[in-house]
């Protein structure tokens, strides 16, 4: 199992680029992105103050979420959504990271239960137009978020991003400031008030805090390396 002494490091790493980018105390929220990770590795970072996890693949978080049950972990979807899986990604989850199209958005509001809360989403934008990459481009945008604000069981809350890779921390800022300057553009034009930006993942949880994230979505960093490729994932249904 892997060990859990990377959280503290972690958690200390986003405080100080709290303190370094004079953002606010505890403003960026840290979401372990557990894919390929076992609900008992889950259960031990839990345990150790991680409490929200984002999952990719909607199989592998059903089964993970039923072994932990009784635990008070915040759920994340941050894979790609099947139209013919909405309903479980609608039903499952606290936020939802990756609406990237309004009929999308629409079955999830009609799917969710009243029982529920409306669920947190936020739009992914395709910040670089990466055609390996799922989102809207950055003026699409803020015309899908005012229409997605009116869907009654979705409580839109802002954008997510996963620009190109790049260990250039020049570009790394400039694809998040984009990112933050369509928020704001969002709000202004629309008179919304869109309050996260998830955005950050290990090789770039500075950048992203420099330039307003409010949530990281960590994986490798937080768990070690992930035991089976991007791309054999990817495949899996
Ligand atoms: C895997 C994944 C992450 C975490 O990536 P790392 O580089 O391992 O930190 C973040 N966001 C999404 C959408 C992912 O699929």
């Amino acid at each position: 199992m892997t060990s859990v002494i990377n959280l503290q490091q972690i958690k200390q790493q986003i405080s100080k680029a709290e303190v370094d980018f004079k953002r606010a105390p505890n403003s960026v929220t840290l979401i372990g992105a557990s894919k390929t990770q076992s609900a008992d590795t889950i259960l031990a970072f839990h345990n150790a103050g991680l409490s929200a996890v984002g999952e990719n693949y909607l199989q592998e978080a059903l089964q993970k979420k039923a072994q932990l049950a009784s635990h008070n972990i915040e759920w994340h979807f941050i894979g790609g959504i099947q139209s013919n899986k909405s309903k479980d990604v609608a039903n499952n989850f606290d936020w939802i990271h990756t609406i990237d199209r309004f009929k999308i958005a629409q079955r999830i509001s009609q799917q969710r239960t009243t029982m529920l809360k409306p669920v947190n989403c936020l739009i992914q934008i395709n910040i670089n137009n990466q055609t390996s990459k799922n989102g809207v481009s950055s003026s699409q945008a803020s015309e899908l978020a005012q229409q997605i604000n009116e869907l009654d069981n979705i409580q839109l809350r802002g954008f997510m991003v996963i620009p190109e890779a790049t260990d250039n921390p020049d570009i790394q800022r400039k694809n998040f400031a984009l990112t933050r300057e369509t928020l704001e553009k969002t709000n202004q034009l629309y008179g919304l008030t869109l309050d996260t930006l998830s955005m950050g993942m290990s090789q770039d949880i500075e950048a992203a805090i420099a330039e307003g994230s409010t949530m990281v979505r960590i994986g490798s960093a937080l768990f070690g390396e992930r035991k089976f490729g991007e791309r054999k994932l990817s495949k899996r249904k």
